[in-house]
């Protein structure tokens, strides 16, 4: 049996959204620059795939910049803030739990003069808006705080934190790439004023994405060259990627109730079963404000990286908060930002579901987990106080 249970680090492709695309890669290709009939048939579908991201956010069209995914929409976003704004001051912040995306950015532009306040979270991977709100100074130029977290799938309380930003006069950014698709979000009701997403998280192709940025935020470019996106990236589009974002969103989001309630039953079900199933195990994340597809659980006395391989000899293919086999001896930042002791942030699996994932899929997945857990304490000295010593991972930090 294979099951796929990484939908957080991306997903299938669509059918539908495959069949969206496949006239973009083959007799439609002009440029959409170009003002012949070629490139006008390439602009259309771009305009129809701008107001379906648009309408998925309650965002107006010419507030959508398409971009090549979500790492350049936050780039986008948190450099250009910076840059515009550094007159008026240069600070930022954001959270201790962000994707590479935001942390990485940070601190190239603390690199750069700027300093950036990472707030700390609780035990569960949350901020909240008083703290956002404390540490609001007269030089910050920019809160970013995602959406939804990409390891625990902790939701972030988005709105208090905008509402929070506006009272303040401070630009609020979002990264909510795992959260499009999962949550109802009105960027204007939420007072978001930029926005990152991706397509290959929500059943859409991998290379795309977009950065919402509300009317009158007038972004610095980061690539330079052609007067594609209003100007502000450069750059002939991806018009067959584009497309599929458009729909993939779309299709998304016409479902999302539906789509939610059968993943919060599959869920909860794969959480019960670990829970029950298996001793000395814990849930890491907050257990309701949680993404509907996402489960992650610290399995004491056992490695990560053991887990996912003897999972993936079994067919099921899940993530590791942990890099201990991959030339880095550093759990996930984010259990560790949780206050999770090494040993057990060592421990962790991430499985995350997608709205293809079948009840079949899930039972299988409970009693493989369970055999290898048992299979893997019973060599592991750390579960077994007779046999002395220590993992791996520990021997070498
Ligand atoms: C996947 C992901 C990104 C990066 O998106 P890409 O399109 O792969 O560049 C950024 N933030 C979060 C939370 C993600 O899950």
């Amino acid at each position: 049996m294979k099951v796929y249970l990484d939908n957080a680090a991306t997903t299938a492709l669509s059918k539908e959204v495959l069949n969206e695309m496949m006239p973009y890669l083959t007799e439609i290709y002009g440029n959409p620059s170009s003002i012949h009939g070629f490139g006008q048939a390439a602009k259309n579908a771009i305009d129809t795939a701008r107001n379906r991201v648009a309408n998925a956010l309650g965002a107006q069209p010419n507030e959508i910049i398409f971009t090549s995914g979500g790492t350049e929409a936050d780039n986008m976003a948190i450099v250009g803030v910076a840059h515009k704004l550094q007159k008026k001051g240069k600070h930022i912040i954001t959270s201790a739990v962000e994707h590479h995306a935001v942390l990485h950015t940070c601190e190239k532009l603390e690199k750069e003069g700027y300093s950036v306040t990472y707030l700390p979270v609780d035990e569960y991977g949350m901020v909240t808006p008083e703290q956002v709100e404390k540490a609001i100074t007269d030089e910050t130029i920019l809160v970013t705080i995602m959406y939804a977290n990409n390891e625990v799938g902790t939701i972030m309380p988005i709105s208090e934190i905008g509402a929070v930003c506006k009272k303040k006069g401070v630009l609020f950014h979002t990264d909510a790439v795992q959260a499009v698709g999962h949550i109802n979000i009105n960027v204007v009701e939420q007072n978001i004023d930029m926005l990152s997403l991706s397509a290959h998280k929500l059943h859409g192709p991998k290379g795309v994405g977009a950065l919402y940025v509300r009317k009158g935020i007038n972004l610095p470019s980061l690539l330079h060259g052609g007067a594609q996106e209003f100007k502000r990236r450069a750059g002939t589009e991806n018009v067959a990627g584009i497309v599929g974002l458009g729909k993939a969103i779309e299709l998304a989001v016409a479902s999302i109730d539906e789509t939610d309630k059968k993943l919060t039953v599959l869920r909860d079900k794969l959480i019960d079963g670990i829970l029950t199933r298996i001793p000395e195990v814990k849930l890491n994340g907050h257990p309701t404000k949680r993404l509907p597809n996402n489960v992650n659980v610290s399995i004491k006395y056992i490695e990560g990286e053991s887990i996912l391989l003897l999972l993936d000899m079994n067919g099921i293919a899940a993530s590791s908060g942990s890099a201990c086999t991959s030339g880095s001896l550093d759990p996930s930042h984010v259990l560790l930002a949780m206050g999770l002791p090494h040993e057990i942030a060592h421990g962790s699996v991430r499985l995350t579901l997608s709205q293809y994932t079948t009840e079949e899929e899930i039972d299988y997945t409970i009693n493989t987990l369970e055999t290898i857990t048992q299979r893997l304490r019973a060599m592991s000295p750390l579960y077994n106080p007779s046999m002395q010593g220590s993992s791996s991972c520990e021997a070498t930090k």
